[in-house]
């Protein structure tokens, strides 16, 4: 059997060729349409192959290689430039023949410098912890999408505010928990009761932190917990654990609907208290309120959440209950 390793670098090398194959048609297509791209390009790689030969020459001698080499390079920088323009003028994106990597950072090798790249990761993630699928949720669903005409412009007695304007100040402390992802030491959790954009936040915050190249494990708190039972106890490689450890986010989605137990307490405590001492962001959502979480689980949870997570409470109508009337009135 092939080991997911392989699988992975098989991927990784047919994406290469796939994106080697799609350069070299946009190559034939420019140069098809404008002959002086050839002649510009055959200029730029004879120059090169002239550097490539003089080093040796040259040094024995006695003329400066250095300047040499400098001069030549110049010259490449201007025919590239000029390359540039006549692509440009003629409806050609600048770098229209240059390769597309799906990943810049490691060229779609999955390794920098001898180490798996952040894609990488988290294809191990997303094989290891079965969120396959996470991808095509996310591109559905994004800060772009939510819509925030569905809650109501009525100010709530209990909590001073109206619905809109609470979710207008939550997306915009998520936006900005994104944007400062790098920067903050910050935790969120999302308490309140179902359809009211929870799990929406959730997967636009996903979208946007893997969109930064950083690594992402996304379970309900039910399916984590078997997650790690199973690796725990049925897998030979218990470094998969370290995934929920050292991801750069951790989002636990539906706390409290897990059997809760002893057992799935203490893995549960284990994850959020291992994850602030190593500094690593994790986002809870919940339906239970504050008082529930306090009475279903155990106090050394709870003041961990409460001492170090950003409190967010959803309240108003269900979302989609409200969207699913509008269809009903539009027939
Ligand atoms: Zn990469």
């Amino acid at each position: 059997m092939k080991s997911n390793i392989t699988e992975i670098l098989e991927e990784y090398e047919s994406l290469r060729l796939r994106n080697e194959n799609l350069q070299r048609q946009r190559i034939e297509e420019v140069y098809t349409r404008l002959p002086v791209i050839r002649d510009i390009d055959s200029k730029i790689s004879s120059i090169g192959f002239e550097i490539a030969s003089s080093i040796f020459k040259l040094s024995k001698e006695g003329i400066d290689a250095e300047e040499f080499i400098s001069n030549k390079r110049k010259e490449i920088e201007s025919l590239k430039q000029e390359k540039a323009v006549i692509l440009t003028e003629n409806g050609f994106a600048h770098d229209y023949m240059d390769i597309n990597y799906k990943c810049s950072k490691c060229k779609d090798t999955g390794y920098v410098d001898a180490k798996k790249c952040n894609c990488f990761k988290q294809k191990l993630i997303n094989l290891y912890y079965k969120q396959s699928n996470l991808t095509n949720v996310l591109q559905r669903e994004n800060f772009t999408t939510f819509k925030m005409d569905y809650y109501s412009t009525v100010k709530s007695e209990t909590y001073g505010v109206s619905p809109r304007d609470n979710i207008m100040e939550i997306s915009a402390r998520c936006v900005d928990f994104c944007e400062t992802f790098d920067n903050n030491n910050t935790n969120l959790l999302f308490t309140g009761s179902t359809g009211l954009g929870k799990t929406f936040l959730c997967n636009c915050i996903a979208m946007e932190v893997l969109k930064k190249g950083k690594s992402v494990v996304y379970n309900t708190s039910s399916t984590l917990i078997d997650n790690i039972r199973n690796i725990k106890y049925s897998d030979t490689d218990k470094s998969k654990l370290d995934y929920t450890l050292n991801c750069d986010l951790l989002i636990i989605d539906d706390l409290g609907t897990e059997n809760i137990t002893q057992s799935s307490q203490s893995e549960i405590f284990n994850i959020i208290n291992e994850r602030i001492l190593r500094r690593k962001k994790t986002i809870i959502s919940t339906n239970l309120s504050l008082d529930e979480l306090q009475v279903k689980y155990h106090q050394r949870i709870v003041s961990r959440i409460f001492g170090n997570f950003d409190i967010f409470e959803f309240f108003g109508q269900d979302i989609r209950i409200i969207i699913n009337s509008h269809k009903v009135k539009k027939r």
